[in-house]
């Protein structure tokens, strides 16, 4: 039936095409909207900030966020304020969160490694936190205090001592951010928080801000900017990265679905819908080897989209270039081209679930099986939503407590363990045409 099928959602099929590796990821369907393009708007941000600071901030909250701002920073009062009057089953699903993302985050905590060599010599490898990080959570279409949890209980089961949060001041709050991030912060325990979205939050993390003479402080450069946004708040953290650590370029979000026709369709387009609520620029991807099961999704998307609060967004999202649905030969060639994607979120519905997750290598994160939708991820699975978006999940990992750390490794050698190995130090040396390095052995009288 034509009035039953969603015609937004584009498809490509592939049950014929044999693409090589670079042929597959070229295909992929990806946004309109992405770091590249945006580059040049988000780079005259950062440079605004740089040359302009407080003042530059003041002039975005207004041109982006429409707030006139006296200063960036909430005063504690505020954050008391927005706990005292937070919803009791908000802040009971606040607290199970975070009790569930601190038991995995802690379980994360790496040891330091040691080796012994002949004679006493040594290295260790340790892990030493980050001194300060600058935490994002998003405030633009939707409000996000669960990114508060994701972004704060990894970086303070590392032990990172300085945390200082951003959200985008809010009209309707008279410039605050959304008093139940300012809640979760509380809860939490961070005490430094800024009223400051976009692009311009993660430039001010990452030169800092100065504000002499105002008793209200400026804003300290961080060591690392973490924390999930659209496509402005990701393409910024791509452009400061190198000034800063990052955790990975957390953009508008993905989810990639991967079912056969064991799957229940009902289920595949609600967890479509879910996630292209986020942002016009948000992708679902489905792929299956059932042309059957692709239909009948198509028909549950006309009825649940229809039914849903953000459905002009979700239309918008599902329509764009960034979403589609992959009919695949089989199972086999589809894990191939959700490897090739690498989706922020990839959810495996098929007869073999677990033993196809099995078969990934790139994913921000997996859900396994009919009953762990993203939505669970998002909020209280215990796992991370913070996760690399745009394919770089090819190389870039989810937020977590290896985020925060950095390993320094410690050499301890004493003069018998360096007589050891100063022969082939010395020879070494010279074979690189550094004769200076084997004197540096040579003048220990180790040897
Ligand atoms: P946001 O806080 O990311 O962005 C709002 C800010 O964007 C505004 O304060 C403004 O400064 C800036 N902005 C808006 N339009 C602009 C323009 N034209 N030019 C420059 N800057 C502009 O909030 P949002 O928009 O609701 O987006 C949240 C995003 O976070 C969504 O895309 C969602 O999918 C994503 N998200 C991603 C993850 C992940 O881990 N990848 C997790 C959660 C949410």
């Amino acid at each position: 039936n034509p009035e039953t099928t969603f015609s937004e959602l584009a498809t490509l099929d592939w049950r014929e095409q044999d693409f090589s590796y670079a042929q597959l990821k070229a295909h992929l369907p990806r946004p309109a909207v992405n770091s590249q393009t945006a580059a040049e708007a988000v780079g005259q941000i950062i440079d605004d900030v740089r040359a302009h600071g407080m003042q530059a901030l003041k002039d975005l909250a207004l041109r982006f966020d429409h707030v006139e701002l006296e200063h960036t920073r909430v005063a504690q009062a505020e954050l008391d304020r927005a706990l005292e009057e937070l919803d009791p089953q908000v802040r009971a699903a606040l607290e199970e969160s975070i009790a569930r993302a601190r038991e995995f985050a802690a379980a994360q905590v790496p040891s330091d490694a040691v080796v012994g060599y002949s004679n006493g010599g040594s290295v260790t490898q340790r892990w030493v936190p980050v001194r300060r990080v600058g935490l994002y959570a998003p405030g633009g279409l939707a409000v996000y205090p669960s990114s508060v949890i994701m972004n704060a209980v990894p970086a303070q089961a590392a032990g990172v001592a300085s945390l200082a949060l951003a959200s985008p001041p809010q009209k309707e709050f008279g410039g605050l951010p959304h008093p139940t991030i300012l809640a979760a912060a509380k809860l939490l325990g961070i005490t430094e928080v800024h009223a400051m979205g976009g692009a311009q939050a993660v430039a001010a993390f990452a030169y800092g801000v100065e504000a002499p003479g105002d008793p209200r402080g400026g804003i300290e450069p961080v060591d690392v900017v973490s924390g999930p946004g659209n496509v402005f708040v990701a393409t910024a953290k791509r452009l400061v990265k190198g000034v800063v650590g990052i955790d990975a370029e957390a953009g508008p979000t993905e989810i990639a679905i991967l079912a056969d026709s064991t799957a229940n369709p009902g289920f595949v387009a609600a967890d479509m819908i879910s996630q292209a609520e986020h942002d016009e620029n948000a992708a679902a991807v489905l792929v299956t080897d059932s042309s059957e099961l692709a239909a009948q999704v198509r028909a549950e998307l006309e009825v649940q989209v229809a039914a849903t609060k953000h459905s002009q967004r979700v239309r918008t999202a599902l329509g764009g270039s960034q979403s589609g649905i992959i009919l695949v030969r089989d199972v086999a060639q589809g894990i191939d081209v959700c490897n090739a994607y690498a989706a922020e979120h990839l959810e495996i519905m098929t007869a073999q679930s677990a033993q196809d997750a099995a078969r990934i290598t790139a994913a921000g994160a997996i859900f396994v099986g009919d009953f762990a939708p993203v939505s669970l991820g998002d909020y209280c699975a215990g796992s991370n939503h913070v996760l690399p978006t745009s394919g770089t999940a090819l190389h870039a990992s989810g937020l977590n407590v290896n985020t925060f750390l950095k390993a320094i490794q410690v050499i301890s050698y004493d003069k018998a363990a360096l007589g050891d190995v100063a022969a082939h130090v010395i020879n070494l040396a010279n074979a690189e045409d550094l004769p200076a390095h084997g004197d540096a052995v040579a003048i220990r009288k180790a040897i």
